[in-house]
């Protein structure tokens, strides 16, 4: 699997529709201070289904839209298509190619896009679960990220080797299966009740 293509529009510094494309091997992005790089991987983690508008550097959702600029109006949305070669079936879909799409408008509309069909954010998390790729992994390592983890709490960096090693599915499946046994208890108890009753 690899990023083939990014589509932005109205995208932070981007208000005009453009297409980045990757090829396979290394990409370096280079470009002066305030040129916009670091926007280009705020789109990439804005698609991967990040919430925080913090981590995003901006206050508030809306301000991953085009404010405007001098000679350019301010948009109203703002929309990323990221474009995935999926030839290798490292996403669980049947299509060689996968997009993903996330739009926000100024009121408020926030959609999710699979191969251009409306989704939600719970499948576009669930797809990139595992892969790598999922919005907390580490394929994309911000400014200041390594300096957090060497000089954090051993905690913070045991939940780092985690989520390297791919410990968290496990954990999140463990989760999942300690409720359903909470659940699977709450009925036996009550089928005694009920058999408490009848007897
Ligand atoms: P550096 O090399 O300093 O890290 P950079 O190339 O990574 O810079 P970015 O941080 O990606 O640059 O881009 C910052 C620019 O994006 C600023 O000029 C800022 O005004 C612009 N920008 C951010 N959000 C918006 C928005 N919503 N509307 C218009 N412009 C925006």
């Amino acid at each position: 699997m690899h990023l083939k293509r990014i589509e932005l529009a109205g995208f932070k510094s981007f208000a005009k529709r453009i297409e980045l494309d990757f090829r396979p091997g290394v990409t370096a992005v280079v470009g002066p201070n305030g040129s916009g790089k670091s926007n280009i991987s705020d789109a990439v983690r804005w698609v991967l289904g990040e919430q925080s508008a913090k981590s995003l550097r901006g206050a508030k959702m809306e301000d991953v839209i085009f404010a405007g600029s001098e000679g350019e109006n301010h948009r109203n949305v703002a929309e990323v298509t990221l474009v995935l070669d999926n030839s290798d079936a490292h996403l669980r879909l049947p299509y060689e190619e996968v997009s993903v799409t996330r739009r926000v408008s100024r009121s408020g509309d926030s959609d999710y896009f699979m191969n251009k069909k409306p989704c939600r954010l719970k499948d576009v998390l669930d797809l990139f679960m595992d892969t790598g790729l999922s919005r907390d992994a580490f394929a994309i390592i911000g400014q200041g990220r390594v300096e957090q983890v060497i000089s954090g709490k051993p905690e913070d960096r045991r939940a780092v080797i985690e989520e390297a090693a791919g410990v968290l599915k496990y954990r999140q499946r463990k989760k999942q299966a300690e409720r359903k046994l909470q659940d699977t208890e709450l009925n036996l108890s009550r089928v005694d009740d009920i058999l408490y009753e009848l007897a």
